[in-house]
């Protein structure tokens, strides 16, 4: 299982909402982190490099989950 932490600027404004989880459903990836914007991009990186696949914004959302 590899694990990304997204971190969050705390000058940068990024909000401080409950950790969020993002799982890859193709292979063991997982990012955490409580920035959601910076967990989407991680993630958007992540398909494209991994798996050659143009996420929308919509795909990842549904996949972040609070915890
Ligand atoms: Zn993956």
């Amino acid at each position: 299982m590899e694990v990304i932490y997204a971190e969050f600027s705390l000058e940068g404004g990024g909000n401080m909402d409950k950790e969020k989880t993002f799982e890859c459903s193709d292979d063991d990836f997982m990012i955490r982190g409580h920035d959601k914007q910076e967990i989407m991009n991680l993630a958007r990186m992540h398909l494209k490099d991994k798996h050659g696949m143009e996420a929308s914004d919509e795909m990842l959302e549904a996949k972040i989950r609070e915890s």
